[in-house]
């Protein structure tokens, strides 16, 4: 009997600590985790310098709302708009949906400011931006709306990687594209490089703001610390969580400096965002992957190329997906009776999003318990 409402299919484990890319469960059994968090613990468990920044601060200060100064955002926020192709600001939150609802909001206000009527995004099948109202209206995924309606009205659903399909649903009420340049939840479905492009002209061309959902791509985990820069594309708007702050919760809307204008003193918040806490994380997590690029470009070609005998696989860097035949479900179960932890998304894709600090060894380890099970 759980106490817990029933959202999630939980395997039966739980874990009780964690070390590098292994996690333990509380009879001590060693788990090699491909899942790291669901794309979260990018310097997989127990990293020495999270654990002291974060302990330095907890016996300093928790939360001072955003009433006052806050230092600690700062610092993060330059981090990331160094890393942006332009001048940007930074509004910090909690999650990748949050991150998505202020983005979208972000969106509205900036034609409102202009006194122009524009307010519809386009968005793409099979993408993924979250649970709350507007990002889960983003979402363009009918099982995720079931029982939910009616849906936060302005969204326009296109087919991923197909320009037509965009231009007959653009009109003169389009704000917005947002999409994710590698669709995470809908099966590691990648972005042509020609439909990014085509994408990039459009909005130009109609005057209409780009939003690139880096919620699971950001931060490192391609190889690249914004997936976008493998596209040459220059977004108006990003959004971050996930990875971000390492497993603390921490999310973030990155926007050019024009578009960032448009929020004003009262026009948007969040009482827990970017505190204290979750900001000293993010920046070792920033400072740290930033370091590790390469690492994650190299260890990600070698799992890529040894995955492939096993089927079709997509991703860049340590997002990968492997395209099976079988529902993937049954083969979760094998693995983790196996002591490896890996995840099944869009029922027949193997998703693998270690922690970026996965070496070969492990990807070695991981490929002969596979071998077993597929
Ligand atoms: N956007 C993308 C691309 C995601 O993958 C996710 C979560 O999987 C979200 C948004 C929602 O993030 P959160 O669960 O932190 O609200």
């Amino acid at each position: 009997m759980s106490f817990l409402m029933d959202t999630y299919k939980r395997l039966p484990v739980s874990f009780v600590r964690g070390n590098g890319v292994y996690l333990y469960d509380e009879k001590g059994r060693q788990y090699l985790d491909l899942v790291g968090g669901v794309a979260v613990n990018l310097l997989g468990y127990s990293d020495e310098d999270l654990i002291k920044a974060l302990c330095e601060q907890a016996n300093k200060l928790w939360h001072v709302s955003n009433l006052y100064q806050n230092p600690w955002q700062e610092d993060v926020a330059k981090l990331l708009v160094e890393r942006f192709w332009t001048n940007a600001k930074v509004f910090f939150c909690n999650s990748g949906a949050e991150a998505n609802e202020g983005a979208i909001k972000l969106v509205r206000r900036f034609f409102w400011e202009k006194g122009e009527k524009k307010y519809r995004i386009i968005t793409f099948k099979k993408g993924f931006h979250g649970r709350t109202f507007g990002a889960m209206s983003a979402t363009a995924q009918e099982k995720i709306h079931t029982g939910f309606e009616p849906l936060l009205e302005g969204f326009d659903y296109a087919e991923f990687n197909n320009i037509n399909s965009v231009k007959e649903l653009l009109n003169k009420e389009t704000a917005g594209i947002m999409l994710e340049v590698i669709q995470g939840e809908g099966g590691i479905n990648e972005a042509d490089w020609g439909f990014l492009q085509e994408i990039q002209e459009l909005c130009k061309k109609e005057g209409i703001l780009l939003i690139v959902d880096e919620v699971q791509t950001g931060i490192g985990r391609t190889g690249k610390f914004y997936a976008y820069e493998h596209y040459g594309i220059k977004p108006d708007i990003i959004t971050l969580a996930k990875g971000l702050g390492g497993g603390f919760p921490i999310g973030c809307v990155l926007a050019r400096e024009e578009v960032a204008q448009a929020f004003k003193p009262g026009s948007h918040g969040s009482t827990f965002g970017g505190n204290p806490l979750a900001c000293v994380c993010a920046k070792v997590v920033v400072e740290k992957v930033s370091k590790l690029l390469d690492h994650v470009v190299q260890v990600g070609q070698y799992f890529k190329e040894r995955l492939s005998i096993f089927g079709k696989v997509r991703g860049k860097g340590l997002m990968l997906g492997l395209e099976r035949e079988e529902n993937c479900q049954e083969v979760v179960l094998k693995a983790l009776e196996k002591g490896l932890l890996i995840n099944c998304t869009a029922e027949r894709v193997i998703r693998f999003v270690p922690p970026l600090i996965i070496q070969k060894e492990h990807v070695d380890e991981a490929l002969e318990i596979l071998k077993d099970i597929l």
